[in-house]
C-alpha cells in the first residue's frame, strides 16, 4: 500500500496551513504529520511522504479532515 496526497485538497501550502480544517491552530496543521507513528510524513513547502518509512497503518487517512490522503495498492 502507498500513501497518495491530493495537493489540491490538502490545506498545507507553501509552508503553512492555508485554511485550517485540520486539528491544530490557525497556522499549524496538526493532522497527518503528528499522528504518523513512524514519522513518514514531513512538512516542507508541501506535506511529503517518505515511502520507505511508511507502514501503511492508515492513521493519516483517518486524521485528515480534508480527505486529502489515500492508501492505494
Ligand atoms: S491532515 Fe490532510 S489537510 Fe492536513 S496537512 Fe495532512 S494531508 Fe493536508
Ligand atoms: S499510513 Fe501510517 S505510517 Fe504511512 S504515512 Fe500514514 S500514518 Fe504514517
Amino acid at each position: 500500500m502507498a500513501v497518495i496526497i491530493n495537493y489540491k485538497k490538502c490545506c498545507w501550502k507553501d509552508g503553512e496551513c492555508s485554511s485550517c480544517g485540520c486539528k491544530g491552530s490557525s497556522k499549524k496543521c496538526n493532522g497527518c504529520v503528528e499522528v504518523c507513528p513512524v514519522n513518514a510524513l514531513i512538512r516542507n513547502k508541501l506535506v511529503e511522504i517518505v515511502p520507505d518509512k511508511c507502514i501503511s497503518c492508515g492513521a493519516c487517512v483517518e486524521a485528515c479532515p480534508k480527505i486529502a490522503i489515500k492508501l492505494v495498492n
